[in-house]
């Protein structure tokens, strides 16, 4: 019966895996690294658990037993990413990331927003655990498990076009890493808004002005909250939420993402 199950396991791990791409999303060339080698240098600012990266990426288990492909960007352009050390504040809030926003982030994330979804957000969130960890507490698990993960809201209308929404895929990647609990539901967005991209600082503060909501659910009796977005750029869409999160009561609030802008200088 357990050889039964183990047969099955590779072969619908194997069926996930035709899904998946076999080219580098950022270069577009083919995979010829075998899994597990380590890029021939790792440059200084890398954290240390970059060589456990390299080594265990390219599979990432999943709930019952199946191993899910996490091999997106070859070794060269994975270290075209730009670590960060330094931790920032946005008011009195931490804000935290894995890496600087660059380039090659940038296509990641489009791809992880138009095209990739989980393949991206695995691998990505896993950088996003680590760092989290680092921060809140490397050596005891207990406070990290308090904490609830909320993904920085889409509006309804937004998810629906788009299929799902790309920080609540992190958001739940992230929790499932490190054992915390998860709700999409808890920080909504009442207001469609237009792209923040296209705007200067004071344009993004106006737009998603009043564009989000906390329902009142009872049960998260927690008052941790790690509100999850993709990009932190100028941070005035998570300022926002940070806003109404501290008015319905939640009082200790860190941000992750997976790149930011926003350095120790500004
Ligand atoms: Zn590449």
């Amino acid at each position: 019966m357990g050889r039964v199950l183990g047969v099955l396991r590779s072969f619908l791990s194997f069926v996930i895996s035709s899904f998946f791409t076999n080219e580098c999303l950022v270069c577009h060339i083919p995979f010829y690294e075998p899994d597990g080698v380590l890029p021939v240098s790792i440059r200084e600012g890398w954290p240390e658990w970059t060589v456990i990266f390299f080594q265990n990426r390219f599979s990432f288990n999943m709930p019952g037993g199946l191993s899910l492909p996490g091999k997106v960007l070859c070794n060269d352009c994975w270290l075209k990413l730009q670590p960060v050390s330094d931790y920032t504040f946005l008011d009195d809030i931490p804000v935290i990331a894995p890496f600087r926003t660059n380039e090659t982030l940038l296509k990641v994330i489009r791809y992880l927003k138009f095209s990739g979804g989980i393949s991206v957000a695995k691998p990505l969130s896993w950088w996003m655990a680590k760092t989290l960890k680092d921060y809140v507490s490397p050596c005891d698990s207990a406070l990290l498990v308090q904490k609830l993960i909320v993904p920085v809201p889409l509006h309804n209308s937004r998810r629906r076009e788009r299929g799902y929404n790309q920080a609540s895929l992190l958001a739940s990647c992230v929790s499932a890493e490190l054992g915390c609990r998860f709700s999409a539901d808890l920080l909504v967005r009442v207001r469609n808004t237009k792209s923040q991209s296209s705007l200067d600082a004071d344009g993004r503060r106006e737009n998603v002005l009043k564009a989000f909501n906390v329902l009142e659910i009872n049960e998260f009796y927690t008052k941790d909250i790690v509100l999850v977005d993709d990009l932190v750029t100028t941070g005035e869409t998570v300022r926002e939420c940070i806003r109404i999160l501290k008015k319905k009561g939640f009082s200790n609030i860190i941000v992750l993402s997976a790149g930011k802008s926003l350095s120790a200088a500004d």
